[in-house]
């Protein structure tokens, strides 16, 4: 039994064969999915997909990247939608420096496979005069990371308000992160999804009762440094998620992922620490049973 604590099922990715995908995952042990909202809209659909399935719980939040599109108040349709049992946690928020406009400036010409590249639209216009552009984008630098914050904020608020926790997306952003969730701890628990930093980091983030929780990065080759730090926390700070669609697991990388594949996650991660899945299954599942609130 395990739980598959970051899913997109929301997406488009996963129209064509939804029965297939959840046939899936529940005969590779997977019983629960926690689908995640990345705006309204998707916070939305992610509550109707957990009313609709029994398995299927909902995230609701506003991921950072949208923050320039994002409505004036997101609070008052996320505090809605969170009148719903089914709502699990609030999130994913945070920061994302990763493309920020200016860094986007200087990566024009280079592209990457990263999660939700398509979802930000930075300045485009301002990077056809590089001057002018270089110009502009460090005055949307400021404007943008303010915005992210004040997002991030408010949605932490909603969340102590509701006593819910907390889903942080965090890319390239560790102190500025860590700075904003300070005033909150003791108040609510976070999870740093997708972990992909340092022991040091890890371990930051559990002296402050947050969790960390791991994708299909544990599998990958190049993976090394994360596999090493799920193998070193205590077996009960972290949870398992694939991400999905993203971020699919060895023999599957660079497919579309599903929540299949948290077992593949969980038995890298059990391999990594010498112990068995079915250990690793009951622990993490036992974790998340305590940060989300599936009872409420
Ligand atoms: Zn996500």
């Amino acid at each position: 039994m395990l739980i598959e604590t970051h899913a997109h099922l929301d997406y488009p990715d996963f129209a064509g064969d939804f029965d297939e995908v959840l046939r899936r995952a529940t005969e590779a042990g997977v019983t629960r999915i926690i689908t995640i909202g990345t705006s309204i809209e998707s916070s939305r659909r992610a509550v109707e997909l957990a009313e609709k399935y029994p398995n299927i719980y909902a995230v609701i939040g506003v991921h950072p990247t949208y923050a320039e599109e994002a409505e004036e108040d997101v609070i008052t349709p996320l505090r809605e939608l969170a009148k719903n049992s089914r709502v699990v946690a609030i999130g994913e928020t945070g920061l994302d420096y990763h493309r920020l406009p200016s860094i986007e400036l200087e990566n024009k010409a280079k592209t990457s496979a990263f999660p939700h590249q398509e979802l930000f639209q930075p300045v485009a216009k301002a990077l056809q005069y590089s001057t002018e552009g270089e110009i502009e984008a460090g005055i949307h630098d400021g404007a943008y990371k303010s915005k992210q914050a004040s997002l991030f904020e408010q949605q932490l608020d909603l969340a102590v308000e509701l006593g819910l926790n907390v889903v942080i997306h965090q890319r390239d952003a560790w102190d500025d992160t860590l700075e904003i969730m300070r005033p909150y701890a003791g108040k609510l628990r976070g999870v740093f999804h997708c972990f992909g930093g340092t022991q040091a980091q890890a371990e930051e983030v559990i002296a402050l009762d947050h969790l960390v929780s791991f994708t299909g990065i544990v599998t990958f080759k190049n993976g090394g440094s994360v596999r090493d730090v799920a193998a070193r926390i205590p077996l009960w700070k972290f949870m398992v998620e694939t991400d999905c669609p993203y971020l699919a697991p060895v023999p599957f990388r660079g497919k579309r992922c599903e929540p299949a594949h948290t077992r593949l996650v969980a038995e890298s991660i059990a391999a990594a620490r010498g112990i068995t899945l079915e250990e690793v299954a009951e622990e993490t599942t036992s974790t998340a049973g305590k940060f989300f609130q599936f009872n409420r």
